[in-house]
């Protein structure tokens, strides 16, 4: 009989097998690792974060892919549609073992209306973008990301330190609860605004986050408090962003720097309409979707007229990449996009040298493991100080959640002799299982987000989606371990086509030849996205490490 209840999932840890080899493994734990009570947001509804974003379609098709995975031989490979197993097809040793695709739809029916019709007839799933791609690593994910966005903003405006600012944000999910820690990080305070209290006691128990607060008095007593005595603490307040932000405005207080992270992206399983308890916004949702989502969209346009108004007060505003502004704009606030996007305001200058969010995790299970890769990217890197600062800062503060892992900014040509590296210490014992080695999708040459990643190209080519796809073959030639492409990550359906990559160091010379592939196709379509594009760091960068670009050449 087939098991459809759901389980409770914690990847297997250690050096034994489940599987006929590490490639196929790493994807079954990073399966279940993403689905892990300490990583996952709601994983009896196989939710990994970013709103409804899945690790699989439902549990019956998990059971079927850890069937399908524990049997997959090393020269077969796995198609996943959508969070279901599909098929297995005869490919080679070095080819990827599994190949995933979500949530995509043909251009004119790719909208929330489309993929909510398909979704309840159970023929699609909404992958987000580490979720469905097995490579979600908790709130660890975004932290170091948003850690230097608000650096940048330290730098940008305030002399080059946060220290004794409030920040302000909304949402405290499973990438927005990443927001207290990264700015307490910085030596700020912040007051983060969630609708539903549990979300905030998680990160207090994960110690991403200092304090709960129920009204408003009580969260700005502790902050005043705080900042008085020079201290950085984060407090989450129970309260919806749409009443709470103009409840700010009432009582004149700006916040120095002022963004969101609810996931407004998606407006009926996402976003919660003010105006109401979060249960009866529950049993709306249930009951009249149409009118829950009415009301959703009215309330985005409060919550961006607030914005709007404490932007133009002084408070340093701009969109995290949820699509507020959009959801704002179609419900009538015609200067939605006064506010500015992270990515072209703090982030772009990174993406011209692909750099993004790399990211490792320890298949053994053993932090003491990603501890040796910690001194080894501070062996390999010597001369970057904003990553010996960030190894530091991240061994104390960050908890692991599920299995161990790290993340790091790093761009072109850095990523290879990393991943080479981390494989040989795999091959020496001095790691004592494999170490899968991806990214998020938030990243340089994979995604094509024209209200993200890619707002405001030099040259207008925000919406060319054919940078993921091409980004998706050549990592897929180049022999990852698992490669998907993706529709709506971030910022919902239709809005943005994406590719993921994970690849495996086992120790073989096989995965040396893979990662050193890989590490150099991936970030290296990064780079050319942006030559292309006519950004002159790229160009520049590009000549420097002797990229070839047929158009430049003579
Ligand atoms: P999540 O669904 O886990 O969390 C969203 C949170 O917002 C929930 O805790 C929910 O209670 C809260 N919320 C919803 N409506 C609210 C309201 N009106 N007022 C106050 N709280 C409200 O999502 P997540 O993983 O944290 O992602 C958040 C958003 O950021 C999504 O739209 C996601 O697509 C986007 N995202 C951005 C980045 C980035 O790099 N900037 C990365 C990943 C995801």
């Amino acid at each position: 009989m087939l098991q459809t209840e759901a389980p409770v999932i914690r990847a297997p840890r250690g050096s034994v097998l489940s599987c006929r080899g590490w490639q196929q493994e790493a994807a079954l734990r990073m399966l279940m690792n993403n689905l892990d009570p300490e990583v996952a947001e709601r994983p009896e509804e196989l939710v990994v974060y970013g709103g409804t974003g899945k690790a699989a379609r439902n549990w019956e098709a998990f059971h079927a892919i850890v069937r399908a995975l524990r049997s997959l031989a090393d020269d077969e490979t796995l198609l996943i549609q959508s969070g279901r197993p599909v098929g297995i097809l005869r490919t080679h040793e070095a080819a990827p073992r599994v190949l995933l695709a979500n949530a995509n739809l043909v251009g004119r029916w790719s909208d929330w209306e489309h993929f909510h019709e398909l979704e309840r007839k159970g023929l699609m799933m909404y992958g987000q973008m580490t979720a469905g791609s097995w490579i979600y690593i908790g709130s660890q994910g975004i932290v170091q990301g948003t850690y230097e966005t608000f650096a940048e903003a330290g730098r940008r405006h305030f002399g080059g330190s946060l220290a004794g600012r409030l920040i302000v944000s909304g949402g405290m999910g499973g990438m927005g609860g990443a927001q207290p820690l990264a700015a307490t990080m910085n030596g700020a305070c912040f007051l983060g605004i969630d609708v539903d209290a549990e979300r905030i006691r998680k990160r207090l128990a994960s110690g991403y986050c200092d304090h709960i607060a129920f009204t408003l008095d009580e969260a700005l007593k502790i902050l005043e408090a705080a900042r008085a005595g020079g201290a950085a603490i984060s407090v989450g307040l129970v309260a919806n962003a749409a009443d709470a932000l103009p409840e700010l405005i009432r009582r004149n207080i700006v916040p120095d720097v002022l963004t969101d992270q609810t996931s407004a992206h998606d407006p009926l399983n996402g976003y919660v309409p003010n105006g109401m308890s979060l249960a009866e916004a529950l049993c709306l949702r249930e009951e009249h979707p149409d009118e829950y989502t009415r009301r959703s969209m009215a309330a985005m346009g409060r919550h961006v007229e607030a914005m709007l108004a404490l932007q133009q007060r002084g408070a340093v505003t701009f969109d995290y990449g949820n699509n507020l502004r959009t959801q704002a704009k179609i419900a009538g606030v015609a200067r939605a996009y006064d506010i500015p996007g992270f990515v072209p305001e703090y982030i772009r200058p990174l993406f011209c040298e692909g750099k993004g969010p790399f990211r490792w995790v320890a298949l053994s299970g053993d932090p003491e493991d990603i501890y040796r890769t910690d001194r080894l990217a501070l062996e390999l890197f010597p001369e970057d100080a904003g990553l010996r600062r960030w190894i530091g800062l991240a061994q104390k503060r960050i908890h692991f959640q599920g299995l161990p892992a790290r993340i790091c900014w790093l761009g072109y040509g850095q990523r290879a002799k990393f991943g080479m590296a981390m494989n040989e210490l795999v091959r020496r014992g001095e790691i004592s299982a494999p170490v899968v080695i991806g990214r998020d999708h938030l990243d340089a040459g994979s995604v094509a987000s024209p209200y993200r990643e890619t707002e405001a190209m030099p040259d207008g080519s925000d919406a060319v989606a054919d940078w993921p796809l091409l980004n998706a073959l050549v990592n897929t030639a180049a022999g990852a371990s698992w490669v998907s492409i993706h529709n709506g990550g971030g910022v919902g359906i239709g809005y943005s086509q994406h590719a993921g990559m994970v690849v495996v160091a086992d120790g073989t010379d096989l995965a040396a030849q893979r990662l050193e592939r890989v590490l150099t196709t991936d970030p290296g379509t990064g780079v050319l996205r942006h030559v292309d594009a006519g950004c002159a760091e790229a160009i520049a960068f590009a000549e420097a490490n002797g990229i070839r670009i047929p158009m430049r050449e003579a």
